[in-house]
This record gives structure tokens, C-alpha cells and sequence, in this order.
């Protein structure tokens, strides 16, 4: 048999052999340090036995696997701790996140257990680990599927898995028997280090329809020092969770009975929507969009002929009708562009008026899984800082150019830094999703690459990522979560003009049919505004911050009059202040102003008001400063106006 290795090279053997085998045929330290292995894209174990041709991928400490094995491991035996612990325990399945360092185990048990059973369930995957050895076996579909051994989760999970690679594998430790088609190590002496850390609930399937199981949580490693490091870096990270920072600053609420993922936007967090809106708008101003204004939402003949219906509408509120009586179907929009094609069609174009930039900050709605709504980063009302930009063909890669221009100015103000370039194609093979029309096809995918290549920018092809419509090009960030989100995007489409018949009318008097670009600017104000508080721990820039001055008047009474004073010269130029005359002792407020990251605290007393002077310290410092309040009010006014 024929075995290929991640290096492309090929190996043969003229019998069946385990994966140590085959590691110790390739090197001796090869089969001490493979803790599990790839075949063909499935998880197996290190015995697991070879008999034909396959891809082999042996997973050792250097492998991008390596932590998932260990963390799947564990899990899989903090699963074994549960149910041998607490009497009648249904282990449904082992999970482990990337972005977060965690493994996790979700099972069904009644009376739920509690927060002090942690310290219990740790002990015992000590003990677990220490005393048993990991085995297992592979079983018959048909049997599992009979047996009454096996709960209903576990049932899902191997008809899944033997649908997949027509193989279950059975993990056993102690007296716990589990499947899985994750990756299990048998080497249960790698895990060195571990902390059972949290419990918290997650429904089957992350669906709200079914039940909701419990989940512990933890981290490992194979040494103390990077557990350590991990513990570290998890503690920054929580303590940057958006919804935490939310709890001091104030920026959204939710509230279930108006609807999980459904955002309030609080005073606060109004105020850096839009400032920011107001900061896009005047650069789309700069990059001559003209905006409009369109409803949120549209009859569902509009979505249908779009085709958004066809793919996208599972993830669409679903059709509701008008008045009492009324047939007409309409749908809360889950995208813009057709509205946006209805306001070009409004008037015939000529080829003068292109390229056509119509932009809105608009209000679209999507019905999300209710696991998955996450805070502000996945809600189920949002408004997208959309534009679509209808262009003649031989103006594509100037206003390529010009939207990825736009787009990079704007995440520089904000100090997002781009992790990388996504180029999103076609799967030429994939005749369903895609919208048949080779040349069509070929001329954008050259054209966004043309650009690129130009531009001298580096990017990750994509293959069957692209929209049903055309290629796109995805800025993609890091988060402070380590989330890899799309900040911005900028797609081609040629199909949904030629839809609707979009045209203008060329030099030679004929009517052709724009190309259209879709653009996300920063994506969504909710994604945008949770990544943002993310990165900077909710220590906004002064022009962001929606207290941006807190005025503190100390001494008597007199003093409050003159901070009234300072206040109205303040707002006079939209200065945004709050005046603390609590009766607290000044040290008080000043924490309490820390604890807000207000940008300046002001104190006001007798000096002051006689010098016309005020006194301010900034976030984070010691230091007073005193100045001329018509000063301190010009230093403002100009920061602000740098976006500082
Ligand atoms: P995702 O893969 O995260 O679901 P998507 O690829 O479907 O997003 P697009 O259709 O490209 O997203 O939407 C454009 C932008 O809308 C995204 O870049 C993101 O900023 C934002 N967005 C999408 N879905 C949500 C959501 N549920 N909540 C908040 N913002 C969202
Ligand atoms: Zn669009």
C-alpha cells in the first residue's frame, strides 16, 4: 500500500500496519513523540491499523493539532470524571474552542450540579488519569443503533460519524464508554497540567428547541509553565468580553422579553454610534456616496427575485403578512441591496453618472441561532454600514481601488490593524450555490486580482467561499476574543443588475447593464462597536468617549456655579460633560470617573474660579494640570477633531 505523507512524500508497504509502525518505519523519534494521527481527514488513534492507500498525518507536538488532541483527551475524560461521579449522568458531547483555549464536555443530568462540584470532577480526572489507560474499539452502527447502552445524544453523534467515515469509534476509560470522531490521545501521560474552570449551560446542537445541557469547562497543557501562560492570557481576555466591559459603561441592554439578540442601545452607547456614523458618513462624503434612506423591510417577491430567498432564507425572520386579510407577503430584509437597485432604477442613468455610490447605514435582520447570539458581536438586528456602488466595466478596478482606499483610512482612525486579505472565489465544481456563467466569473475573478496584484497586497485565495453572486475580497481582523471576524468587505456582482434589469445608457446611445459592487464598510455598528470596546478595554479615544469630561466642583457652593460655567462652555462646542455634585469625598469621584474611563476629569474649586483656570488630570494619570479653561477648551476641541 501506498502512503502519503503531509510532505507530499510517499511511502510504501507490502502489509497492514498500526500508525506507530508506520511512525517508527519513518523514525525512530517519530513513534515516541506521534500522539494520535490524520487518515484521510479522520481522527484515529495510534494503533488504529492501516490496510490501503491514504493521506497520513502523524500528530506530533509540532502538528497545528496537537493542542486540539490534548484538549479533546481531556474532555473526554472529564466526561469519565461526571459520570462516575454523579449517578445517572448522560454524556452527550466533548468540544474544544480554539480561539479560547478551552475543552469542554456538555451532558444532561438531573438535579443539575453546582459551581462546588468543580474542585470535585478535577480531582477525579487526576485520578482517572493517573490509574487508567485509554482504550478503544470500533462498533457497528447497527448495534449501537439497537442497543439500549447508549443515550440519545451518543446515538446522534456515531450515525453522524459512521455517515461521515462510515467508522464509530468507541473511546473507554475507567468504566465510561464514549463516542467520538474527535481526536483522543492514548498517551494520557502528555497531560500535565489542567484546570476545570466553569460551568454554564449550552442547548443540543446549540439549538433553543432542545434541551439545554450542562457544560464544564477547562484548560491544559503538558507543562505547568504554559498552563500558566494560558491562565494569563484567558484572564485578559475575559476581562476585555465586551459584555463585561458593558456592565460598567453601559452601552446596551437586551432585554428577552423584546427579544434575545434584539440590542438596546443605551445613551451610552448611542453616542459612539454616532460619532462613528458621523465620522463614515463625512468619509463617504469625501468619496463622493451620495445616501439614502430605504425601508427595513420588502415584499418577498423582492427577495425572491434577488435570489436571497432561495440561499439565504432559513436565516431570514420568516414571511409576515400586511393588513388583516391580506395575502401580500412581506420580510424583514436581510440585506439592502435591492433596495438599493430600486433607487437606481428610479432614473434612467447615463454612463455620465457612473460610478453611482448609494450608501445607508441601514437596519437589517437575521434570524440567528439563539446559541449563537453572542452580546453586540452576533444579534439579530443590526445596521450595516452598506453601500452599493454601481459601476461601468471599465471602471471596476479604479473603484476596486478607491473602495480599498477608503476602507483602510477608516480602519487606520480606529487602530485596527488587518490580519490579512481574504479573496473569495468560486468552486467551479459546485454548480448549485454558484450562478452558471464562466465568463462571467473568470472576468471578475481576474479583475479583483488584477487589483490586488497592483496594489501589491498579499491574500489568501479562497476557493467556494465566494457569494452566490460573484468573488469578494474579506478584510479580515483579529479580535482581543482571538475571533477572526470580516471587518470589511467589498464584493462583485454581475448577476443581481442583469436580475433586475438594471441599466444605463452607453456613449452609443445603448443600454448595458452596470457591474455592482456591495460594500461593508465596517461591517455592522453592533460587531463593530463589540470589537472596538474589545481592543481597547473600554478606554475610548477622547472623540469616542460619550462622557468625555467629568466636572467635579470641590469648597463651597459658589464653585458649583462657576463648574456650571465651565460646563456650558463645553457644551457650547459639543463638548459632552457630566457635573458630579454628589456629597462624596473627591478621591471617591475620581476613582468613579477611573472606573467609567472618562477621558479628563476636572476639578473646580476656589483657585479656579477666580483664575478662570481649570484643573484636569487624564485617564490613567496622576498628574493635575492646571490651565486657562479657554485653552483647555481649544485643546479639546482640536484632539477631538484629529479623532484622538
Ligand atoms: P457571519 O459569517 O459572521 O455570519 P456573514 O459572512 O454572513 O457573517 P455578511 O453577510 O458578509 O456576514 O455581512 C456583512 C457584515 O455584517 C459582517 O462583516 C459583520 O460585520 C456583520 N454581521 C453579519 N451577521 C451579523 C450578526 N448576526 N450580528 C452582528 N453583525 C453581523
Ligand atoms: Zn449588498
Amino acid at each position: 500500500m501506498k502512503i502519503k505523507l503531509l510532505d507530499g512524500t510517499i511511502k510504501e508497504f507490502n502489509c497492514s500496519l498500526t500508525i506507530l509502525e508506520i511512525a517508527e518505519n519513518i523514525a525512530i523519534s517519530l513513534k515516541k513523540n506521534t500522539i494520535a494521527a490524520k487518515v484521510n481527514g479522520k481522527y484515529v488513534p495510534t494503533d488504529y491499523i492501516i490496510e490501503k492507500d491514504c493521506d497520513l498525518e502523524l500528530i506530533t507536538s509540532h502538528h497545528e493539532d496537537y493542542l486540539k488532541v490534548l484538549n479533546y483527551t481531556t474532555a473526554f475524560v472529564a466526561g469519565a470524571a461526571i459520570e462516575s461521579i454523579f449517578k445517572d449522568t448522560k454524556l452527550a458531547k466533548i468540544l474544544y474552542k480554539k480561539d479560547e483555549c478551552e475543552f469542554g464536555v456538555t451532558f444532561e443530568i438531573e438535579p443539575r450540579i453546582g459551581l462546588d462540584q468543580l474542585s470535585v470532577i478535577q480531582s477525579k480526572v487526576m485520578e482517572l488519569l493517573k490509574n487508567n489507560s485509554i482504550t478503544w474499539t470500533k462498533v457497528l452502527w447497527d448495534e449501537i443503533e439497537k442497543s439500549e447502552e447508549y443515550n440519545e445524544y451518543q446515538k446522534y453523534i456515531a450515525k453522524e460519524m459512521y455517515g461521515t467515515y462510515g467508522e464509530v469509534f468507541l473511546y473507554k476509560i475507567a468504566n465510561t464508554k464514549f463516542i467520538t470522531p474527535h481526536p483522543i490521545t492514548l498517551n494520557t501521560k502528555l497531560i500535565k497540567a489542567l484546570e476545570i474552570q466553569q460551568l454554564s449551560g449550552e442547548y443540543w446542537l446549540n439549538d433553543a428547541k432542545n434541551i439545554m445541557l450542562q457544560k464544564v469547562h477547562g484548560i491544559v497543557s503538558d507543562s505547568q509553565a504554559s498552563l500558566d501562560e494560558i491562565k494569563v492570557s484567558l484572564e485578559d481576555r475575559r476581562s476585555r468580553d465586551h459584555r463585561i466591559i458593558n456592565k460598567t459603561l453601559n452601552v446596551f441592554g437586551i432585554d428577552n422579553l423584546v427579544g434575545p439578540g434584539l440590542p438596546l442601545w443605551m445613551p451610552n452607547g448611542t453616542i459612539i454610534k454616532e460619532e462613528i456614523k458621523r465620522y463614515l458618513k463625512e468619509k463617504e462624503w469625501e468619496y463622493d456616496y451620495i445616501h439614502v434612506t430605504t425601508p427595513v423591510i420588502g415584499t418577498i417577491d423582492l427577495y425572491k427575485k434577488s435570489g436571497h430567498w432561495d440561499h439565504y432564507g432559513e436565516d431570514m425572520f420568516q414571511p409576515f403578512n400586511g393588513g388583516a386579510g391580506n395575502e401580500e407577503q412581506f420580510i424583514l430584509r436581510p440585506m439592502n441591496c435591492p433596495h438599493h437597485i430600486a433607487v437606481y432604477k428610479q432614473e434612467q442613468r447615463s454612463y455620465r453618472d457612473l460610478p453611482l455610490r448609494i450608501a445607508e447605514h441601514a437596519l437589517q435582520h437575521r434570524y440567528e441561532s439563539s446559541g449563537s447570539l453572542t452580546g453586540l458581536e452576533r444579534v439579530r438586528a443590526m445596521e450595516l454600514t452598506d453601500s452599493h456602488i454601481f459601476v461601468r466595466p471599465d471602471q471596476v478596478e479604479q473603484e476596486f481601488k478607491a473602495i480599498y482606499k477608503l476602507v483602510t483610512e477608516v480602519l487606520d482612525t480606529f487602530k485596527i490593524e488587518i490580519d490579512y486579505l481574504s479573496l473569495s472565489l468560486r468552486d467551479p465544481e459546485d454548480k448549485i450555490k454558484y450562478y452558471q456563467d464562466d465568463k462571467m466569473w473568470n472576468e471578475a475573478e481576474i479583475a479583483l486580482e488584477n487589483v490586488l496584484k497592483d496594489l501589491n497586497l498579499d491574500y489568501k485565495k479562497c476557493i467556494g467561499e465566494a457569494a452566490f453572486y460573484g468573488p469578494k475580497l474579506d478584510i479580515q481582523i483579529k479580535t482581543a476574543q482571538n475571533h477572526e471576524i470580516t471587518v470589511s468587505t467589498i464584493q462583485l456582482d454581475f448577476l443581481l443588475p442583469k436580475k433586475f434589469d438594471v441599466t444605463y445608457i452607453d456613449q452609443n446611445q445603448e443600454y448595458k447593464a452596470p457591474i455592482m459592487i456591495h460594500r461593508g464598510l465596517i461591517g455592522t455598528y453592533e460587531r463593530f462597536v463589540a470589537t472596538l470596546l474589545e481592543q481597547t478595554k473600554g478606554i475610548l479615544p477622547l472623540w469616542l468617549a460619550p462622557t468625555q469630561v467629568e466636572i467635579i466642583p470641590i469648597g463651597d457652593e459658589t464653585n458649583e456655579s462657576y463648574a456650571n460655567e465651565v460646563r456650558n462652555e463645553l457644551k457650547k462646542h459639543f463638548i459632552r460633560t457630566h457635573i458630579d455634585n454628589r456629597d462624596e469625598r473627591l478621591s471617591y469621584k475620581i476613582r468613579d470617573a477611573q472606573i467609567k474611563k472618562i477621558p479628563y476629569q476636572l476639578v473646580i474649586g476656589e483657585t479656579e474660579k477666580t483664575n478662570k483656570t481649570v484643573t484636569f488630570r487624564m485617564y490613567g494619570s496622576e498628574e493635575q494640570i492646571t490651565i486657562l479653561l479657554s485653552e483647555f477648551v481649544n485643546n479639546l476641541i482640536n484632539k477631538i477633531k484629529l479623532k484622538k
